[in-house]
Parts: C-alpha cells; sequence; structure tokens
C-alpha cells in the first residue's frame, strides 16, 4: 500500500463531508443566500427548505418537526438541554444525575450547574462502560430534575440503555436527556418507542458540516432558552439560521438513515478484524468497551508499556489518522476519564488506541494499520525502561 495515502480512522472525532451535502450546501452559500426571515419570495423558498429540512430529519427519529430545534454543535445542544432545563426547574428542584464517561459538554455543564448551587450526582459505570442501574434508582430523590446519559460512548463505544433509564426517569416524574452525537446515524433511535425527552446530535460525527447540530425537544417539555434575540426557532434558539449547514445536515442525516444497516454491517467487518488481530498480534492488550452492545465504528484497544501520544506521532508518520487514551483536547495529557471510570490504571489508560471507523474504511486499510501498529509497538517497547522491567521480572 502506498505510504503517502492517508488512512483515517478517527471518525468518532471527526467524519468526511459528502459529496451530495457539499453539493447541497453550495446551492445555500450560492444562489439560495437570502435570510429566510426575510419579506421577498426568494427568503420564503428558503425558510420552506428549513422546514422541509427539519421535517426530513425529525422522520430519522420518529419525531415531529416542531420538536426539532437547530443550535451550533453537539455541544450547544448538551449544555442548552441542561442548563435550560436546570433553570427553568430550580423551584422544582436543584439535583441533576448524570454518568461518569459523558463527554465534556455535559460534564462541564454540569460543573458549571455546581457552581450556581445545583447538585449533581454522577453514577459509575462497571468494566464494560455500562451504566450502574442500581446505582441511579439509588440516586434519585424528591428535588432530582435531570437525568442525562449518553446514548453512546465517544471513546469506548459502548451502547448504553437508553429506554430503559428513560422508563426509570419517568416513573420518577424527572426529565430524561440524552447525548446521542456518537449514536445518532449509527444505531436506530426512535424517541416515541425510547419516551426520550431531550436529545442531542451534531452533523460532523455522519459525514455533514461541523458547526450545526440540533435538539430534540418533546411537545410540552419546557425548558428555558440559552440565548436570547429574535425569533427564529420558534423563539427559542435566536440568531440568523446556518441554512448551508442545516440543509447540508438534513441531506446527511437521509444518507445515513438511509444507508445504516449496510454500514454497521461493513463497519463491524473491519472493527472485528482490526480487534482480532491487535489482540493476538500484539501481547498484555485489553478491548475496552463492550463486545457486542458496542458502536460499529469503535475499535478502543489498551497496549500496556506504551506511551500513546508515541504510539499516535508513529502512526501519523505512516499515513494514520487516530486516537489516544488522554485528553488531549483540553491540553493535558491526563488520562481519559472514561477509562479510568472503567477501572484502568493511569499508566494503561495512557497507552489506549481509539480507531474510528466509517464505512470507506477497507479490511486492507485495517491490514495496513495493524501491520503497522505491531511494528511501532514493538520499537517503543523496545525503548522503554519499564517493558525492560516488566520483561526481566517475568523470565
Ligand atoms: N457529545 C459527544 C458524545 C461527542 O462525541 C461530541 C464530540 O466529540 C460532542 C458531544 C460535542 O459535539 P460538537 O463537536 O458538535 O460540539
Amino acid at each position: 500500500m502506498d505510504n503517502k495515502k492517508l488512512i483515517y480512522m478517527d471518525n468518532a472525532a471527526t467524519t468526511s463531508v459528502k459529496e451530495e451535502v457539499v453539493k447541497e450546501m453550495i446551492k445555500y452559500l450560492s444562489e439560495k443566500y437570502a435570510n429566510p426571515s426575510s419579506i421577498y419570495s426568494i427568503s420564503q423558498e428558503v425558510k420552506e427548505d428549513i422546514e422541509s429540512a427539519r421535517e426530513r430529519i425529525a422522520k430519522t427519529l420518529n419525531a415531529d418537526r416542531k420538536e426539532i430545534y437547530f443550535t451550533s454543535c453537539g455541544t450547544e445542544s448538551d449544555n442548552w438541554a441542561i442548563k435550560g432545563t436546570a433553570s427553568f426547574l430550580k423551584d422544582k428542584g436543584k439535583h441533576i444525575i448524570t454518568s461518569a464517561i459523558e463527554h465534556h459538554a455535559v460534564l462541564h455543564s454540569m460543573k458549571a450547574l455546581e457552581r450556581e448551587g445545583y447538585e449533581v450526582t454522577y453514577i459509575g459505570v462497571d468494566e464494560n462502560g455500562f451504566i450502574k442501574i442500581d446505582e441511579l434508582k439509588k440516586a434519585i430523590r424528591k428535588d432530582t430534575i435531570l437525568i442525562s446519559i449518553m446514548a453512546a460512548n465517544n471513546e469506548i463505544g459502548t451502547i448504553e440503555p437508553i429506554k430503559e433509564i428513560a422508563k426509570i426517569a419517568h416513573e420518577n416524574n424527572i426529565y430524561f436527556h440524552t447525548d446521542a452525537v456518537q449514536a445518532y446515524g449509527h444505531i436506530p433511535l426512535d424517541v416515541k418507542d425510547m419516551d426520550i425527552d431531550m436529545l442531542s446530535v451534531s452533523a460532523h460525527k455522519f459525514h455533514g458540516p461541523k458547526g450545526v447540530g440540533f435538539l430534540y425537544i418533546k411537545k410540552g417539555v419546557k425548558i428555558n432558552n440559552l440565548l436570547d434575540g429574535g425569533g427564529q426557532e420558534r423563539g427559542k434558539r435566536p440568531g440568523t439560521e446556518n441554512v448551508a449547514s442545516i440543509m447540508g445536515m438534513a441531506k446527511a442525516a437521509e444518507i445515513a438513515t438511509e444507508n445504516m444497516s449496510e454500514n454497521n454491517e461493513k463497519m463491524t467487518k473491519v472493527r472485528d478484524h482490526l480487534i482480532d488481530r491487535i489482540l493476538k498480534e500484539i501481547p498484555y492488550t485489553r478491548l475496552n468497551g463492550d463486545k457486542v452492545k458496542r458502536l460499529s465504528n469503535n475499535v478502543n484497544i489498551s497496549i500496556e508499556y506504551i506511551e500513546g501520544e508515541s504510539m499516535l506521532l508513529g502512526l501519523d508518520f505512516k499515513g494514520i489518522c487516530a486516537s489516544s487514551g488522554s485528553a488531549c483536547t483540553s491540553g493535558s495529557l491526563d488520562p481519559s476519564h472514561v477509562l479510568l471510570a472503567i477501572g484502568l490504571k493511569h499508566e494503561v489508560a495512557h497507552g489506549s488506541l481509539r480507531l474510528s471507523l466509517s464505512e470507506e474504511n477497507t479490511i486492507e486499510e485495517a491490514d495496513y494499520v495493524v501491520d503497522n501498529l505491531v511494528e511501532i509497538v514493538n520499537e517503543l517497547r523496545n525503548m522503554s525502561p519499564l517493558w525492560e522491567d516488566f520483561i526481566k521480572q517475568n523470565k
């Protein structure tokens, strides 16, 4: 295989934008650029197009058009659901339940609320990353106003039992929000069947553009605004609509939904091939996350006696884009809170590798990645005094 070819296996970070999506977006950046709030007919046409996008997106979730609110990203959707609920229901209660493995968009929203006097309980997970349901039930109090649990984890791919959690929330008269940023377009989500009150999505995780997302809010669920301004999004999320991105997101949503089972089948084959080969060919490795209830595009493996960042640099040198188990987005090298929550030691979490696939990745690419990974791990371990000590002790 050509060394110069880029092998992109970091689709949980972001995805490429599909050609059809780009084409759709260009139309709204060039011809149909009018502000949908203006009075003339071209604006009215754009307004109708946005409503059609809303309708098409709603359909993918079995939602109603009026339950979809466009936002600027998954982070905004999470912030809005959590902070909007907290401020709307502050007289009812100030206690919120979430999990220890949420994305920082959720965890840092919770921290912000704690600074304002709210109390948050962080539910632990088992060794595969499943929320401890008993712990969650015990955490419920009279003043609990919201339970926010992600649909699927962005690092280890574990799919949480959100239907069951929504039921527990509603039996206790509590709102249920789910961060479905990694799940949407990958697993079927039916907001009616799952009885979800709020659900966050981001377009750039399913071959749509960056900087656009939406929040589903069930009819009748009332939360406060995050932003104040004009009348867009029925006054709930003001700001001139990001028309091109909204239209691109609707296109990407339809493509992802239509091809979901075919894509999952393709990705599962590549995922399992990667997992099997890595676990077999590199000693002292372990798979993180559940084997079965796992996103079809997620591989997360801890490789002992390896420093994650060095491994990523080695892979990058071979044209492979991947991710490690440290919180590099925060600019620190602290090990990932998710890997620590499933019980990994700091040093093991540090040596973790996440490969996240798209339907375009092939078995041939997977083989190229594993062949290079084996070499890189050998080289790094040979330079590691810890590995040397370990080998001496085990001789
Ligand atoms: N929630 C999860 C689970 C994510 O994986 C991400 C992004 O990685 C986000 C929220 C934030 O989405 P965005 O990048 O659109 O702000």
